[in-house]
Protein backbone atom coordinates (compact mmCIF):
# COMPACT_ATOMS: atom_id res chain seq x y z
CA UNK A 1 0.00 0.00 0.00
CA UNK A 2 3.05 2.56 0.82
CA UNK A 3 3.92 2.83 -3.07
CA UNK A 4 0.46 3.59 -4.45
CA UNK A 5 0.75 7.36 -5.79
CA UNK A 6 -2.42 9.09 -7.63
CA UNK A 7 -4.62 8.44 -8.40
CA UNK A 8 -5.04 6.11 -5.47
CA UNK A 9 -7.71 3.12 -5.18
CA UNK A 10 -9.25 1.59 -2.84
CA UNK A 11 -7.75 -1.23 -1.42
CA UNK A 12 -10.22 -4.49 -1.41
CA UNK A 13 -10.48 -6.05 1.94
CA UNK A 14 -8.20 -8.98 1.74
CA UNK A 15 -10.67 -11.15 3.44
CA UNK A 16 -14.37 -11.26 2.91
CA UNK A 17 -16.74 -8.66 4.74
CA UNK A 18 -18.05 -11.21 7.26
CA UNK A 19 -14.63 -13.04 7.56
CA UNK A 20 -14.37 -11.10 11.13
CA UNK A 21 -17.97 -11.94 11.83
CA UNK A 22 -18.82 -12.83 14.98
CA UNK A 23 -16.64 -9.83 16.38
CA UNK A 24 -16.79 -7.63 13.98
CA UNK A 25 -20.46 -7.71 11.62
CA UNK A 26 -20.48 -7.23 7.80
CA UNK A 27 -22.59 -4.52 7.73
CA UNK A 28 -19.81 -2.46 10.04
CA UNK A 29 -17.21 -3.88 7.64
CA UNK A 30 -19.19 -2.73 4.30
CA UNK A 31 -20.15 0.62 5.79
CA UNK A 32 -16.39 1.22 6.74
CA UNK A 33 -14.57 -0.09 3.95
CA UNK A 34 -17.08 1.04 0.60
CA UNK A 35 -18.12 4.19 2.04
CA UNK A 36 -15.37 5.60 4.79
CA UNK A 37 -12.44 4.04 2.99
CA UNK A 38 -13.96 5.32 -0.31
CA UNK A 39 -14.66 8.77 0.83
CA UNK A 40 -10.95 9.36 2.12
CA UNK A 41 -9.75 7.65 -1.13
CA UNK A 42 -11.71 10.22 -3.57
CA UNK A 43 -11.66 13.11 -0.98
CA UNK A 44 -7.46 12.66 -1.43
CA UNK A 45 -7.51 12.47 -5.52
CA UNK A 46 -10.10 15.48 -5.36
CA UNK A 47 -7.29 17.66 -3.98
CA UNK A 48 -4.65 16.60 -5.62
CA UNK A 49 -5.86 15.85 -9.19
CA UNK A 50 -4.50 19.77 -10.02
CA UNK A 51 -1.54 19.48 -8.61
CA UNK A 52 0.35 17.48 -11.03
CA UNK A 53 3.78 18.01 -9.66
CA UNK A 54 2.39 15.48 -6.27
CA UNK A 55 1.10 13.01 -8.48
CA UNK A 56 4.30 10.62 -8.22
CA UNK A 57 4.22 11.51 -4.62
CA UNK A 58 3.59 7.91 -2.59
CA UNK A 59 0.85 8.40 0.43
CA UNK A 60 3.91 8.66 3.32
CA UNK A 61 5.63 11.56 1.17
CA UNK A 62 2.66 12.93 1.07
CA UNK A 63 2.08 12.84 4.80
CA UNK A 64 5.45 13.42 6.11
CA UNK A 65 6.34 15.76 3.53
CA UNK A 66 2.88 17.80 4.48
CA UNK A 67 5.01 21.28 4.85
CA UNK A 68 5.84 21.19 1.55
CA UNK A 69 2.51 21.01 -0.32
CA UNK A 70 0.16 24.35 -1.25
CA UNK A 71 -1.63 25.90 1.29
CA UNK A 72 -4.85 25.47 0.06
CA UNK A 73 -5.03 21.85 -0.29
CA UNK A 74 -2.29 21.13 2.65
CA UNK A 75 -4.98 20.42 5.06
CA UNK A 76 -7.27 18.45 3.05
CA UNK A 77 -4.52 16.23 1.83
CA UNK A 78 -3.45 15.70 5.67
CA UNK A 79 -6.92 14.59 6.61
CA UNK A 80 -7.77 12.15 3.82
CA UNK A 81 -4.44 10.65 2.65
CA UNK A 82 -4.04 10.20 6.77
CA UNK A 83 -7.79 7.77 6.71
CA UNK A 84 -6.06 6.24 3.60
CA UNK A 85 -3.30 5.19 5.41
CA UNK A 86 -5.30 4.48 8.96
CA UNK A 87 -7.83 2.55 7.48
CA UNK A 88 -5.57 0.72 4.93
CA UNK A 89 -3.31 0.01 8.22
CA UNK A 90 -6.10 -1.43 10.02
CA UNK A 91 -7.59 -3.55 7.62
CA UNK A 92 -4.79 -5.17 6.90
CA UNK A 93 -4.41 -5.64 10.68
CA UNK A 94 -6.94 -7.97 10.80
CA UNK A 95 -7.72 -11.58 9.82
CA UNK A 96 -10.93 -13.93 10.69
CA UNK A 97 -8.42 -17.11 11.25
CA UNK A 98 -5.43 -15.77 12.92
CA UNK A 99 -3.40 -17.09 15.58
CA UNK A 100 -4.09 -15.79 19.01
CA UNK A 101 -1.66 -13.73 20.17
CA UNK A 102 1.61 -13.02 18.61
CA UNK A 103 4.90 -15.31 18.78
CA UNK A 104 8.05 -15.06 17.65
CA UNK A 105 10.19 -12.14 18.21
CA UNK A 106 7.09 -9.75 18.25
CA UNK A 107 6.19 -12.10 21.26
CA UNK A 108 9.52 -11.70 22.89
CA UNK A 109 9.42 -7.97 22.92
CA UNK A 110 5.99 -7.68 24.67
CA UNK A 111 7.02 -9.69 26.64
CA UNK A 112 9.82 -7.69 27.75
CA UNK A 113 7.98 -4.39 27.20
CA UNK A 114 4.44 -5.21 29.43
CA UNK A 115 5.68 -8.56 31.17
CA UNK A 116 3.02 -10.48 29.60
CA UNK A 117 0.45 -10.56 26.39
CA UNK A 118 -2.59 -9.95 29.07
CA UNK A 119 -0.68 -6.84 30.20
CA UNK A 120 0.07 -5.88 27.30
CA UNK A 121 -3.84 -6.27 26.19
CA UNK A 122 -4.77 -4.46 29.68
CA UNK A 123 -2.51 -1.27 28.83
CA UNK A 124 -3.59 -1.40 24.84
CA UNK A 125 -7.80 -1.43 26.23
CA UNK A 126 -6.76 1.20 28.54
CA UNK A 127 -5.18 3.56 25.51
CA UNK A 128 -7.70 2.96 22.98
CA UNK A 129 -10.50 3.74 25.81
CA UNK A 130 -8.45 6.96 26.44
CA UNK A 131 -9.28 8.11 23.05
CA UNK A 132 -11.17 11.57 23.45
CA UNK A 133 -13.11 11.41 20.26
CA UNK A 134 -12.33 10.12 17.24
CA UNK A 135 -8.67 8.28 16.43
CA UNK A 136 -6.97 5.56 16.52
CA UNK A 137 -4.43 2.93 19.32
CA UNK A 138 -1.11 1.75 18.00
CA UNK A 139 1.51 -0.65 19.06
CA UNK A 140 4.80 1.28 17.38
CA UNK A 141 8.26 1.44 17.64
CA UNK A 142 9.72 4.95 18.53
CA UNK A 143 13.45 6.32 17.23
CA UNK A 144 15.10 3.97 19.76
CA UNK A 145 12.89 1.15 18.18
CA UNK A 146 11.25 0.47 21.57
CA UNK A 147 7.77 -0.63 21.40
CA UNK A 148 5.40 1.64 22.81
CA UNK A 149 1.48 2.49 22.96
CA UNK A 150 0.65 5.35 21.28
CA UNK A 151 -2.61 6.92 20.19
CA UNK A 152 -3.47 9.03 17.62
CA UNK A 153 -6.53 11.81 17.10
CA UNK A 154 -8.64 12.05 13.66
CA UNK A 155 -6.68 11.05 11.08
CA UNK A 156 -3.07 11.72 12.57
CA UNK A 157 -0.59 9.51 11.35
CA UNK A 158 2.38 7.86 13.90
CA UNK A 159 5.02 7.83 10.86
CA UNK A 160 5.11 11.37 11.00
CA UNK A 161 5.96 11.68 15.08
CA UNK A 162 8.59 8.73 14.11
CA UNK A 163 7.10 5.73 14.75
CA UNK A 164 7.16 2.95 12.99
CA UNK A 165 3.52 1.13 13.36
CA UNK A 166 2.94 -2.19 14.40
CA UNK A 167 -1.03 -3.10 15.06
CA UNK A 168 -3.75 -0.52 15.02
CA UNK A 169 -7.35 -0.17 16.23
CA UNK A 170 -9.84 2.35 14.97
CA UNK A 171 -11.55 3.54 17.39
CA UNK A 172 -13.94 6.23 15.71
CA UNK A 173 -17.56 4.74 16.41
CA UNK A 174 -18.03 4.48 12.76
CA UNK A 175 -15.38 1.27 13.59
CA UNK A 176 -18.20 0.02 16.32
CA UNK A 177 -21.41 1.75 16.08
CA UNK A 178 -23.75 -0.49 14.43
CA UNK A 179 -23.00 -3.53 16.94
CA UNK A 180 -21.90 -2.29 20.24
CA UNK A 181 -23.37 1.71 20.00
CA UNK A 182 -21.79 3.54 22.52
CA UNK A 183 -19.99 0.49 24.22
CA UNK A 184 -16.24 0.93 22.79
CA UNK A 185 -15.06 -1.69 25.42
CA UNK A 186 -16.72 -4.03 24.10
CA UNK A 187 -15.57 -3.64 20.61
CA UNK A 188 -12.06 -3.42 22.00
CA UNK A 189 -12.68 -6.86 23.66
CA UNK A 190 -14.17 -7.96 20.61
CA UNK A 191 -11.44 -7.23 18.36
CA UNK A 192 -8.47 -8.63 20.28
CA UNK A 193 -9.81 -11.85 18.24
CA UNK A 194 -9.53 -11.05 14.89
CA UNK A 195 -6.12 -9.38 15.22
CA UNK A 196 -3.66 -10.30 12.12
CA UNK A 197 -0.44 -11.83 14.31
CA UNK A 198 0.90 -12.34 10.73
CA UNK A 199 1.26 -8.60 9.37
CA UNK A 200 2.20 -7.27 13.37
CA UNK A 201 4.98 -9.86 13.13
CA UNK A 202 6.24 -8.60 9.45
CA UNK A 203 5.59 -4.67 10.34
CA UNK A 204 7.93 -5.68 13.29
CA UNK A 205 10.18 -7.44 11.65
CA UNK A 206 10.62 -4.59 9.01
CA UNK A 207 11.28 -1.91 11.77
CA UNK A 208 14.58 -3.70 11.70
CA UNK A 209 16.06 -4.15 8.41
MN1 LIG B 1 -12.49 4.19 10.40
Amino acid sequence: MQNQTYKFEIMPLPYAYDALEPFIDALTMHIHHDRHLKTYTDNLNAALADFREYHNWTLERLLCGINCLPEQIKTAVKHNAGGVYNHEFFFSNMTGNGKKQPSGSLANEINNIFGSYDNFKQKFKEAALGVFGSGYAWLAADKRRSLRIITSVNQEVPITAGFSPVMCIDVWEHAYYLKHYNKRADYIDEWFNVINTETAEENFLNIYV
